[in-house]
């Protein structure tokens, strides 16, 4: 999954020649606009946009009104990003195939009966490429509110759409044991297989977006190509493909100005980041979240925030220091980092961390 090496050296004869071109293209001429952001992210990168739930006022934070979404697929229209397979961009990542820069993929999670219901003819009609993230569970209990596997069948029958993997009874993986971990993955794999006709793609989400150090080293071992949080960010490919971002868009982050930002943010080039794994146990949690800066990244136009408060951040050349702070509580933290970026843009780093209730110690 974190196959870096094979394709750094084609990245790099790609800037060479970048560089090249632009020289012979005359040095007086200033670079075109999308060169800035090129070198300054890598080669590549796309926004993967989140959803659950569509017209279902029922739960509003995940909810998205099919109204918000049609606009949402014209504001990309508008703006030229592609949608593409999440396989595609993947792959892409991987070095396998290329992919228009500033693609776009769709994923829904959970599979509700309002995506069936509600998104589904609008998504099938239009020919909107989409993953569905599905904890097997509640699908295999006939559970109201979800779809069923004839349901899943249906959609799956559409080339544009994939089927994944999202756990069996969707509990966070944060601090299950490496065998609850692996019952996970492998009875949803093995439902999914059952009712679709064929293996799901190599594609992960975790429920919650919660994953501790042991669920991303077993979501690596199982060799899933990716595997997804519920972090905010950019993909570029220096990622680790075992927990990328998201964008959510639902709730109160449905609105059109909440996807231009998505859009308008670009990976954030660093190294080091600690803690490694995603989840925090209570009683221990890390004094530090810490990482170094990549160029062009500079500490002194670096903001983060958390629940819309600024974080004090400490720098020591490119390595940056936030203390956790103490009164964070279960069952999760989330912060954000931006980095302005040249026409406009944004480096986005997002993270989030699981923490465990003191119940469960
Ligand atoms: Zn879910």
């Amino acid at each position: 999954m974190a196959q870096h090496t094979p394709y750094m050296g084609r990245l790099n004869i790609k800037r060479l020649m970048s560089a090249a071109l632009i020289l012979a293209a005359g040095l007086m001429a200033a670079p075109p606009a999308h060169s800035a952001d090129q070198a300054a992210s890598g080669d590549l990168s796309a926004t993967v946009l989140m959803y659950h739930r569509f017209d279902d006022s029922r739960y509003p934070s995940t909810n998205t009104s099919m109204q918000d979404f049609r606009a949402h697929i014209e504001v990309l229209k508008s703006l030229n990003r592609p949608i593409l397979p999440l396989t595609d961009i993947v792959k892409a990542l991987d070095g396998e195939g290329e992919i228009p820069r500033g693609a776009v993929a769709i994923t829904i999670d959970d599979a509700y009966l309002s995506v069936f219901e509600n998104a589904w003819p609008y998504l099938r009609d239009n020919n909107i490429p989409f993953t569905l993230f599905v904890a097997t569970e509640p699908v295999a209990q006939g559970q109201p509110n979800y779809m069923t596997p004839g349901q899943l069948r249906e959609i799956a029958a559409h080339s544009e759409v994939s089927i994944a993997n999202h756990g069996h009874t969707h509990n966070s993986l944060a601090f299950m044991d490496v065998e609850a971990i692996e019952a996970e993955i492998q009875t949803a794999e093995g439902l999914l297989t059952q009712w679709l006709g064929s293996t799901p793609p190599r594609l992960f989400a975790f429920p919650y977006g919660e994953a501790g150090s042991t669920a991303l080293d077993i979501v690596d071992e199982y060799g899933f190509q990716a595997a997804f949080g519920q972090h905010s960010g950019s993909i570029g490919v220096d990622q680790n493909r075992s927990y990328l971002p998201r964008f959510p868009l639902s709730g109160n982050y449905a609105g059109e100005d909440r996807l231009r930002e998505a859009l308008s943010t670009l990976p954030f080039p660093h190294e080091n980041f600690s803690p490694a794994g995603a989840a925090v146990v209570s009683g221990n949690p890390p004094a530090f979240i810490e990482f170094t800066l990549k160029a062009p990244l500079t500490p002194e136009r670096l903001n983060c925030f958390s629940g819309g408060k600024r974080l004090a951040l400490k720098a020591d050349g490119q390595h940056v220091r936030i203390a956790f702070p103490s009164n964070a509580s279960p069952p999760r933290w989330r912060m954000n980092c931006t980095h302005p970026a040249p026409n406009s843009r944004w480096h986005w780093l997002g993270w989030q961390t699981a923490l465990e209730a003191k119940s469960r110690e």
